[in-house]
């Protein structure tokens, strides 16, 4: 590779293979356009002469197949061309699964039973998992397929805020280069808490149904189907947290286990699906090797990495003028009090604030209860969930739950609609202001609290 300098300007050559990696330092921008040839940033590629734009913290890799000319734009913290990649490991991966996916169509198109690969990418925190789940979900919708991504990472989730497990499906709409997923309209479940060890029963609760959803939707739709599923997990890999890695295995009937390079977590999952009964569908645990590229964060580089997903959840993504993704209008809203439920899910850390739904007297880890609005809940956000329907048809409002339990179980168990947080709390005047996305009403009057907090 050769650069040549032009007032913040450089060309750079690369060679078949090889990758330019950057890293944008804070209050900076960067630009990156390509001149020749081809190129992609996880697995998305790039059109030709095109701007593309990466704000401060933004960590990204332009990899080359056949080799190609580039134009950068300002400084980066970081910037060099690495030729040592594990892009050939990812894409004979993806071959594989394009294998399965093939199968699987063309059972389903005989009107036979079949799903396609349903794959978990496991590793420590900064093992490359959520590139690599990009990489393949990019792959599998360049050659048409419509794959499933769920994201368990309750920490550093890419679809929607922290405290969320999602699932979203992917089509040609759904990638973008500066923003992973503009498009995609996600199945969300609101766990409410940054790490699966806050609440693991609900953790895994919430995964259970999400895999339910996911199934469901691919029972309607074949091309889904056989397009099958890639799964994101959380860094946490021994004593309780391969506990719930391996039930979200299990939940979500995953085939195909990939493990970034963590020798002992191989050996641990490899014996587990030694271990299957002879009936039990086979499992293949696959080790593959994290890319030189991939970037350690910091404790405090991980909390501001779930700030910006919650800021840009608000306010949409940095630059959003100049993309595809409908620009949001941040709206304050104003809740009395008296018509607004807020309720929490997982008695565990029960206080003062916190009465049960009904007269329920035990609160178990998924159990709902109603929270008396007061200042504990200034900056918290918000879950809100669709409108909990009567037997009769007719959405549920506050103040006329009669079974109180089933309605308040009920929220619990559902995808929510979206997210506000709480700016305003006021006592005397029985009232929450709350910032939503975009005007309008609230799909609902119910709202979940858990321990995520965002302020400005
Ligand atoms: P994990 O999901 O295991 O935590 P990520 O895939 O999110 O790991 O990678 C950690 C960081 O490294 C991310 O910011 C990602 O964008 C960056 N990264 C991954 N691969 C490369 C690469 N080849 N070059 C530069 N940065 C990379």
């Amino acid at each position: 590779s050769s650069a040549a300098e032009g007032e913040d300007k450089k060309i750079w050559t690369l060679e078949k293979e090889s990758e330019l990696r950057f890293e944008v330092g804070p209050d900076k921008s960067f630009t990156v356009v390509l001149l020749e040839q081809s190129a992609e940033i996880f697995g998305v590629e790039l059109a030709v002469n095109t701007e593309y734009h990466f704000s401060a913290g933004a960590k990204v890799a332009v990899f080359t197949w056949y080799g190609c000319k580039l134009q950068t734009t300002r400084t980066a913290e970081v910037l060099y061309v690495a030729k040592d990649t594990p892009m050939l490991s990812y894409v004979n991966t993806h071959i594989q699964l394009e294998a399965r996916r093939d199968q699987a169509l063309s059972k389903l198109s005989k009107g036979e039973k079949a799903v396609g690969p349903r794959v978990l990418v496991a590793g420590a925190t900064d093992s490359g998992k959520s590139s690599l789940c990009a990489v393949l979900c990019a792959y599998a919708v360049r050659l048409g397929r419509t794959p499933t991504f769920v994201d368990l990472d309750v920490g550093q989730g890419e679809i929607t805020i922290p405290g969320t497990v999602s699932a979203v499906s992917l089509d040609s709409g759904t990638l973008s280069i500066e923003e992973r997923l503009s498009l995609a309209a996600p199945l969300t479940f609101f766990y409410g808490h940054d790490s699966p060890g806050e609440n693991p029963e609900l953790f895994r609760h919430m995964v259970s149904r999400l895999a339910e959803c996911v199934e469901q939707r691919q029972a309607n739709d074949r091309d889904a189907a056989a397009a099958g599923t890639v799964v994101n997990t959380c860094g946490w890999v021994d004593g309780l947290g391969l506990e719930l890695l391996r039930h979200c295995i299990d939940a979500l009937s995953i085939d195909i286990v990939l493990v970034m390079g963590h020798d002992k977590l191989y050996a641990e999952l490899m014996a587990d699906s030694e271990a299957l009964p002879d009936d039990a569908p086979p499992r293949t645990v696959v080790k593959l090797p994290t890319s030189g590229g991939v970037v350690q964060r910091s404790a405090q580089q991980r909390r501001q990495g779930r700030a910006a997903r919650v800021r840009e959840y608000f306010y949409g993504a940095p630059h959003a003028e100049r993309r595809a993704s409908p620009a949001l209008t941040p709206t304050l809203l104003e809740l009395r009090m008296d018509s607004v439920r807020v309720c929490r899910v997982g008695g565990t850390q029960l206080s003062g604030g916190l009465l049960p739904v009904g007269q329920a007297a035990l609160l178990g880890p998924t159990r709902v209860s109603m929270v008396k609005p007061s200042h504990d809940l200034l900056h918290a956000v918000l879950a809100v969930c669709h409108p909990v329907l009567k037997p009769d048809g007719t959405a549920l409002v506050p103040g006329e739950e009669g079974g109180l339990d089933d309605a308040g179980q009920e929220i619990a168990d559902c995808n929510v609609a979206g997210f506000v947080y709480v700016t305003e709390v006021d006592m005397v005047g029985r009232r929450l202001v709350v910032m939503s996305p975009c005007p309008g009403d609230l799909p609902s009057a119910y709202l979940l609290v858990g321990g995520i907090r965002w302020s400005e």
